[in-house]
């Protein structure tokens, strides 16, 4: 596979949480993010109300039709190299707004909580949490899964399948006119995708253990948790630290039901980010990378009001009050777990004879 390295953008620190752009936003352009894109706007006045907690940084700011959209990441707890990590990302479709929702609700449940909880506080000095929850603003705000130059931020990592993809789906380099589009050529990775890059490599990469959470909402009944690879169907080379870590969670909580597996037994996709990132914390010698994407299962919310096919956001996004306060709940346990997960790595990553059997488990699951 051929990878490029990327540059670092220049990205601002702002600890003062966005003040900078918020400030130069016009009274017309308030109003527009207002309709178009809320949860940008929700997000910056966490940044302006929680600065004693929040670390916020502008890693890049894309320019769409004259208007400035900035691509924020977000940090709080541990700021020690050796704390293990947990990025959250979110956004990087623009059309499956919930799961931007999802992430930004949960984070706010925290910085409430961090004002009173002294253990909350206490566990955040030994883990780092990092959020990037609007990776692709400029498609949240067009309400399109590409972002503002026709790409699909996950078909577009320099890294080729190996085997059939589904047509389109997969990714390709027709042109923008198509979705699924990877961008132009191999090796150039689009801005949101390069600051993306940038803060793994800063915060992620180079911590002794990282989990990714990457929230979704796709075409299913179910709420799926997927790993890599998407790129071929091989089991991935840690495959055994994400049975384990499969198994903790389902025996932790036996009544949630997300199904978790690795993508590439439903289909393979080119350009995937995660299967990029995993080879890049290879590079990087990290010794344990568990990147995740969350896919919740939108068709719960369609069975339930079928004219909700009737509008496209509908396919993606759960359209009533109540289905999307039940949604913004229903995760919340998941993305805690994820936190305490790393956070106690050493109390449930398996030793080299778990990990065989855990390997032959995993092949007699998935990869027969
Ligand atoms: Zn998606």
């Amino acid at each position: 596979m051929n990878m490029h390295s990327a540059t670092d953008t220049g990205s601002s620190e702002a600890r003062f949480a966005g003040a900078h752009l918020t400030d130069q936003r016009g009274a017309a352009a308030v109003k527009d993010f207002q309709q178009k894109i809320p949860e940008l706007l929700q997000l910056e006045r966490l940044m302006r109300e929680h600065g004693n907690w929040l670390r916020s940084r502008c890693e890049t700011t894309l320019l769409y039709r004259d208007q400035h959209f900035p691509v924020y990441s977000l940090s709080l707890g541990a700021q020690s190299a050796k704390a293990p990590t947990v990025l959250f990302t979110a956004g990087i479709h623009g059309i499956e707004r919930i799961g931007s929702q999802v992430l930004i609700a949960w984070l706010q449940s925290l910085l409430e909580r961090l004002q009173w909880d002294a253990e909350l506080q206490e566990r955040l000095q030994q883990v780092q949490l990092v959020l990037m929850p609007i990776l692709n603003p400029v498609g949240m705000y067009l309400n399109r899964r590409a972002n503002g130059n026709g790409v699909d931020l996950n078909r577009n990592a320099p890294i080729d399948a190996e085997g059939r993809v589904p047509v389109l789906g997969g990714g390709h380099r027709i042109g923008a006119f198509l979705p699924w589009y990877r961008g132009r050529r191999q090796g150039q990775m689009e801005a949101e995708n390069i600051a993306l890059e940038n803060l793994l490599r800063r915060q992620v990469l180079n911590r002794p253990f990282a989990t990714v959470v990457d929230l979704h909402s796709g075409l299913g009944m179910r709420d799926r948790l997927w790993f890599p690879h998407a790129y071929r169907k091989q089991a991935i080379g840690n495959i055994a630290e994400y049975l384990a870590l499969k198994t903790l969670w389902e025996r932790s909580y036996p009544n949630h039901t997300y199904i978790f597996e690795p993508q590439s037994i439903h289909y393979l996709s080119h350009g995937d980010l995660w299967d990029y990132f995993y080879y890049q914390s290879l590079a990087h010698q990290q010794p344990h990378f568990l990147p995740l994407t969350l896919e919740m299962g939108s068709w719960l919310w369609v069975k339930k009001r079928p004219r909700q096919l009737l509008n496209a956001a509908g396919l993606f996004n759960p359209q009533t009050q109540h289905r999307h306060s039940r949604v913004l709940r229903r995760h919340l346990l998941l993305l805690d777990f994820m936190v305490s997960a790393a956070l106690n790595h050493s109390n449930w990553l398996p030793d080299a004879a778990r990990s065989q059997q855990l390997k032959q488990r995993a092949q007699d699951l998935w990869f027969d």
